[in-house]
């Protein structure tokens, strides 16, 4: 339930604020992408004046996201906002380098469904129990009239969509689809933006992806399927980092896997790691434990260490739920 309190003080702070800024997290999905958008250009055509700010690369899937041409990189020199929007970002960690605005800021509103969101804002809207970020945003904007258009309601359709695996995991109910149903009613084109969504995987990323699957590891009776990608792996097949997206949800449709790993070599001794689980283990303990988080069913960690140590390290930590 939204908190009358901290709708009242959130639409107090929008209608005093004159400088509002709206900020993305470290690898922006589309939750995160689609619920800023969506802010920003909501609170836009109420009139207000707003800074879109970029943490990270925009990842190519998203670029087609209606006000995307409107992130920006942060300005150092930038003056003090009146009012900050972070949305689905469970910690300030999250923003990367852009973590400095939250002391530029007089206010800031931390919009998120973390059940791990630390809480660091002056307001904070955190819902672990509804889909998506979009979805918080939707109730907001609605008890708070303000406007909505196709434009903002297919924002929130793919904030949604993305961070439900197309409205099928655990957190999705009877709830979730009528919010979707009252999006429909905007004129979105659910179609084209799930075309756009899931069927533009380029030919180079369908290679990275038969080579990721074909080296997969398993563990403790086939139920931890794990996946490295390295440096190596991207340059053999001209794909980045981006072009994993959607290779731990593939490991985790095995049917004896209940845990799926992704573990991505950025550096010799950096790694991010991509959790996601079935039943047993809860993904948002075991990524904590290497200081990160997210959700009981898909989290993620960045750690300082070997591929192969990590690995290691992972394998004994999921062992400890199975
Ligand atoms: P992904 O594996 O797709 O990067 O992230 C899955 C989920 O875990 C997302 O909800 C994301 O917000 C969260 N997550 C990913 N990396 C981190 C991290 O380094 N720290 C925290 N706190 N959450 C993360
Ligand atoms: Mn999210």
């Amino acid at each position: 339930m939204l908190r009358k309190s901290d709708l009242d003080a959130l639409k107090a702070d929008i209608e005093t604020s004159e400088t509002i800024a709206v900020v993305s997290h470290m690898n922006p999905d589309g939750d995160n992408l689609g619920s800023l958008l969506a802010a920003g250009l909501s609170l836009e055509k109420a009139g207000k004046s707003i800074l879109f700010v970029k943490a990270d690369i925009i990842p190519e899937d998203y670029r087609f996201l209606p006000g995307i041409e409107k992130l920006e990189a942060v300005d150092d020199e930038i003056q003090m906002i009146d009012l900050l929007m972070v949305l689905d970002s469970s910690d300030p960690d999250r923003l990367g380098e852009n973590k400095i605005l939250l002391d530029k800021s007089k206010k800031v509103v931390n919009i998120d469904h973390h059940i791990s969101n630390t809480e660091y804002g002056d307001i904070n809207i955190v819902m672990p129990e509804l889909s998506s970020t979009g979805e918080i945003l939707f109730a907001l904007l609605l008890q708070m009239e303000m406007p909505i258009n196709i434009d903002i309601a297919s924002l929130i359709y793919i904030a949604m969509s993305t961070d439900t695996g197309r409205f099928t995991y655990q957190g999705v109910n009877g709830r979730t689809h009528e919010t979707v149903a009252k999006l429909y009613d905007y004129g979105i084109d659910a179609y084209g933006l799930n075309t756009k969504l899931y069927q533009r995987r380029s030919l180079k990323r369908t290679k990275l992806f038969i080579e990721a699957i074909s080296k997969m590891e398993l563990y403790n009776d086939n139920r931890i399927g794990l996946v490295k990608i390295t440096g190596k792996m991207l340059d053999e097949t001209g794909t980045s980092m981006d072009d994993t997206e959607g290779i731990v949800e593939f490991i985790r449709d095995t049917d004896s896997v209940e845990a799926a790993c992704l573990l991505k070599e950025i550096d010799e001794n950096v790694v991010k790691i991509s959790l996601r689980t079935k039943n047993s283990v809860d993904a948002n303990k075991v990524c904590s434990s290497f200081n990160g988080g997210g959700h009981s069913r898909a989290s993620g960690a960045t750690v300082e260490d070997t591929i192969d140590n990590v690995e290691k390290r992972l394998i004994e930590e999921i062992n400890k739920y199975l």
